[in-house]
């Protein structure tokens, strides 16, 4: 039986990994993608919001070309981060069931695999689950709910939908490589100025609107999409007109979900956050209701990478004194 095993590599589980290796804990992580599979879904080429100190795995050895470190400084970063201390991941393994108890054990069940271990680290993110507009059409193969890169829409007609910083940069890069571009936002979100409420970033709003005042990015402020066909968009602006707008790719980006499924089949309860349901659990230990069942990362009110980082370091070592 594994004494730890951590569902999801990203920085959190990364975080936790080196933990405990530092206290010898028999562990093992499972993830379903790549070695930090959410930052390899970034744009390419993206700049971070955050600085090297809020991102890095230790102190001084994240050392990006500019101020922020990109996408791909940062998967290199991870990459070489689990190479050097040869942790053990196992990728391409998706965990589908999480059973039993802190007496006897849990039970993980993955698509290759099943493993036994004393106690259970989720540390699987909040991008599960794309949200959906719902409407006719969302589920034509032009519609995609991550953007990754433009050049397959140079002199094409795309539509962005939502109001973040994903979607904004999604509309920037589009538009600054050639594809014809509309974003439709609602008009909260396009006046929203407050960072702490998600209000784009000013080093994508600056950007964003010299698009537009050349005249290449369309901003329609919109009260909802209708209806998504083949060549076609149809939505209704914030006025009530309905426009018609030629198409041939639509980015949804309206934000993401953790899939909180596994937790809620073992009894963690859930409390309703601000915008989607964060697991119950204590600020101290991060553990839930459900003893021996832990959390750790986006999903949870420390959601950022820094606190992804750090929150393992201070629970895994409370996990290997109580396993001793
Ligand atoms: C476009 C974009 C830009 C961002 N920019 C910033 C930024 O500048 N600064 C910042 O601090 N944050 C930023 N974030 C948020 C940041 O990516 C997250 O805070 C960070 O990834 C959280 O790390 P994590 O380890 O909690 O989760 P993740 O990095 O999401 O890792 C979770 C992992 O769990 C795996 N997983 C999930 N379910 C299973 C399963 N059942 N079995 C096996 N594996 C599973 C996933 O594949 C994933 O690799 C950004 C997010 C996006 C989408």
């Amino acid at each position: 039986m594994l004494d730890l095993l951590i569902i999801g590599a990203g920085p959190a589980g990364l975080s936790a990994a080196e933990a405990a290796q530092q206290h010898g804990l028999d562990y093992l992580v499972i993830e379903k993608g790549t070695i930090a599979n959410t930052i390899r879904q970034y744009p390419v080429g993206r700049s971070m919001f955050s600085t090297p100190n809020e991102v890095e795995m230790h102190e001084g050895t994240l050392k990006p070309v500019r101020e922020k470190p990109t996408r791909e400084e940062m998967l290199s970063h991870y990459i070489h981060f689990v190479l050097d201390l040869d942790l053990r991941i196992n990728t391409d393994e998706e965990v589908v069931a999480v059973d039993g108890n802190i007496n006897e054990g849990f039970v993980i069940k993955t698509d290759r695999s099943e493993y036994t271990a004393a106690r259970v680290l989720f540390a699987i993110g909040a991008m599960e689950i794309p949200r959906h507009l719902n409407v006719p059409g969302e589920d034509l193969p032009k519609v995609h709910h991550l953007f990754v890169d433009p050049y397959a829409y140079v002199r094409k007609d795309a539509l962005v939908v939502g109001g973040g910083n994903s979607a904004a940069e999604a509309a920037l890069f589009l538009s600054e490589e050639g594809a014809r571009t509309t974003m439709a936002i609602w008009r909260e979100d396009w006046e929203n100025r407050d960072p702490k409420a998600g209000a784009m970033k000013h080093w994508v709003r600056t950007p964003l609107e010299a698009e537009i005042k050349a005249g290449r990015l369309r901003v329609i402020l919109y009260k909802h999409v209708d209806e998504i066909s083949e060549r076609e968009v149809k939505l209704t602006t914030e006025g009530g007109e309905v426009l018609t707008l030629p198409n041939d790719v639509v980015f949804v980006l309206v934000g993401s979900d953790a899939d909180l499924t596994l937790l809620k089949q073992l009894g963690v309860k859930m409390d309703s956050g601000k915008l989607a349901e964060v697991p119950v659990y204590d600020p101290e230990t991060f553990e839930t209701n459900v003893r021996g069942i832990y959390v750790a990362g986006h999903f949870t009110h420390a959601r950022h990478i820094k606190a992804a980082i750090d929150v393992p370091r201070r629970i895994v070592p409370l996990i290997a004194k109580e396993l001793k």
